[in-house]
């Protein structure tokens, strides 16, 4: 198997299947490992959900996080913090109070604080227009590089294989019908491709000949100086 893009996504995919046995698989990235959206990521991980197949994920997300660092040998700099969310608004806190139920079913650890029960938690909260507030106890932030590097590590570990500056150019099937897969290093074969390619998913589609409907958008981010504790 063959898995282009080596961000946290594909590195995530190397991992879980190597953990499954699946270890004849080949991630090829084509510069380095994290060099895409991952690297810039904040790292927070946030349970809020409403789609229960989406909780699902973020519930096993934060499960094979928390237990990277012990399997791997890799400090991923996860720190469960909790996270609060805010309402502002009565729509907002409606939202939040209509999302209690859905918590529930997804098994999500959550609680919906007044403005005192928030400002306790967090004593810097100045915010007078609050109404209420969305608690989560299990989320926290982990480093994007860190985990994924920890997760290509475990996979290597385990006998998978990690190529760097090695940009996949095109697919084509072979007389057996197994998958060519070309890269500026040369080719594989192989009988499963998956693109983990991230804001490239339009680019890798072409290549494939389909016409994945992802479009980039820009994210924006502020660094403060550090904010005493
Ligand atoms: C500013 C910012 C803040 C964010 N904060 C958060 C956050 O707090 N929490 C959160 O959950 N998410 C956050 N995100 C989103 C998160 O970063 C992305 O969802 C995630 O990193 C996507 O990972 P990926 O592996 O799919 O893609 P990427 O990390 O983009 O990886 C794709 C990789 O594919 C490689 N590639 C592309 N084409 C080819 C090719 N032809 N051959 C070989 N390799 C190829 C690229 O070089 C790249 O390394 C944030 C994003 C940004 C930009």
């Amino acid at each position: 198997m063959v898995i282009v893009g080596g961000g946290c996504v594909g590195a995530g995919i190397l991992y879980g299947l190597a953990k499954r046995g699946w270890t004849d698989v080949a991630l090829l990235e084509r510069t380095q490992l994290t060099a895409g959206s991952t690297w810039h990521a904040a790292g927070l991980i946030p349970s809020y959900a409403r789609n229960i197949n989406v909780g699902r994920m973020i519930n096993k997300t934060i499960e094979i996080y928390e237990g990277l660092e012990a399997e791997t040998g890799q400090p991923v700099g996860w720190h469960k913090c909790g996270q609060l969310r805010i309402a502002n608004s009565r729509d907002r806190l409606d939202e939040f109070k209509s999302y209690m139920s859905v918590a529930e079913v997804q098994g999500m650890r959550a609680q919906l604080l007044t403005p005192d029960e928030a400002r306790k938690l967090w004593p810097l909260l100045d915010n007078k227009e609050m109404l209420g507030a969305l608690y989560h106890p299990d989320d926290g932030h982990i480093a994007p590089a860190d985990v994924t590097h920890a997760m290509a590590k475990g996979a290597r570990d385990l006998g998978a294989k990690v190529y760097l500056n090695t940009e996949v150019t095109g697919f084509s099937r072979t007389p057996g019908g197994e998958w060519l897969v070309r890269t500026n290093q040369g080719d594989i074969t192989c009988e499963h491709v998956i693109c983990a390619t991230g804001n490239y998913a339009r680019q890798t589609g072409a290549l494939l000949g389909l016409d994945i409907p992802a479009i980039p958008i820009l994210h924006q981010y502020w660094i403060t100086e550090a904010v005493p504790e």
